[in-house]
C-alpha cells in the first residue's frame, strides 16, 4: 500500500475519532471518561470488532486493553499477527454502564446505543476495507448479521460482511475468561478453530485481476 493511501486513511480515521470524541448522542456519552474509537493499522488486513469498551478501556481510551485485551493479543499471536498489524474497535464507542449500589458495572450496549453509533463503525470499515472481519461476541455479531444471530449455534462459519468482506464470528475473549473448569478448554478449542479459519483466509492468494482485453469475446 502506498504511503499516500496510508496517510489518507490515517487522516480519515483521525477525523472520525474527533467526531466520535465530541458525540453525546447517548446518555453513556456524557458518563464516559474517554471515547474509545479504535486503534491499529489503517491498512490492516484483519479488522476485529467487539461490542463496547469496559472499565479499563474507558479509563485508557483504548479498545481491548484489560484482561480480555491480553487474551485477544494472545489469540492474534497464535495466528502470527501482532496487535499493531490489525485494526481493533467496537460496535459502540462509549462504555455502557449499569449503576449498582456497589458502583458502575459494565453491560452490553442497548439497541438504541448501537443504532446511534452505527455510522462510526460503518465508516471505519469503509476506510480500512480489510481482507477479513472478525466479530467477537453476540452483540457485535448481531450488528453485522441481525438480531436473530445465535452465537453458540452460528459462530465458526463464513458470512458476507459489509462491502462483501468475509466475516467470521467467534466468542468474545471476556466470555472465554468467564468460563470455569473444563468449559474453558472447550470454548478455547472452538475459538482456536475459528482463528485457524481466519488465518487460512488471510493466506489465500488475492483474486486474479480480470483480463482487460475485449478481444476475449471476439468470435
Ligand atoms: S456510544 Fe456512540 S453514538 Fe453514543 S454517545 Fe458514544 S460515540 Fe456517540
Amino acid at each position: 500500500m502506498s504511503l499516500e493511501e496510508r496517510a489518507r486513511r490515517t487522516r480519515l480515521l483521525a477525523a472520525g475519532a474527533q467526531t466520535a470524541g465530541a458525540c453525546r448522542k447517548c446518555a453513556i456519552g456524557a458518563e464516559r471518561r474517554n471515547n474509545v474509537y479504535g486503534e491499529g493499522d489503517p491498512c490492516a488486513r484483519l479488522m476485529v470488532v467487539g461490542e463496547g469498551p469496559g472499565e479499563t478501556e474507558d479509563a485508557l481510551g483504548r479498545p481491548f486493553v484489560g484482561r480480555a485485551g491480553e487474551l485477544l493479543n494472545r489469540m492474534l499471536a497464535a495466528i502470527d499477527l501482532a496487535r499493531e498489524d490489525v485494526y481493533i474497535c467496537n460496535v459502540v464507542k462509549c462504555r455502557p454502564t449499569l449503576r449498582t449500589p456497589s458502583g458502575l458495572r459494565n453491560r452490553a450496549p442497548d439497541p438504541q446505543e448501537i443504532s446511534n453509533c452505527t455510522s462510526f463503525l460503518e465508516e471505519q470499515i469503509a476506510i480500512i476495507r480489510p481482507t477479513v472481519l472478525l466479530s467477537l461476541g453476540a452483540p457485535s455479531a448481531k450488528w453485522f448479521l441481525g438480531p436473530s444471530f445465535q452465537i453458540t449455534k452460528m459462530r465458526g462459519r463464513w458470512y458476507e460482511g459489509p462491502h462483501g468482506i468475509p466475516l467470521m464470528v467467534t466468542f468474545h475473549p471476556a466470555y472465554v475468561l468467564r468460563q470455569t473448569g473444563g468449559e474453558i478448554n472447550a470454548v478455547k478449542r472452538l475459538v482456536w478453530d475459528d482463528l485457524k479459519q481466519v488465518r487460512a483466509k488471510l493466506d489465500e492468494p488475492p483474486p486474479e485481476p480480470l483480463p482487460e482485453q475485449a478481444s476475449l469475446f471476439e468470435a
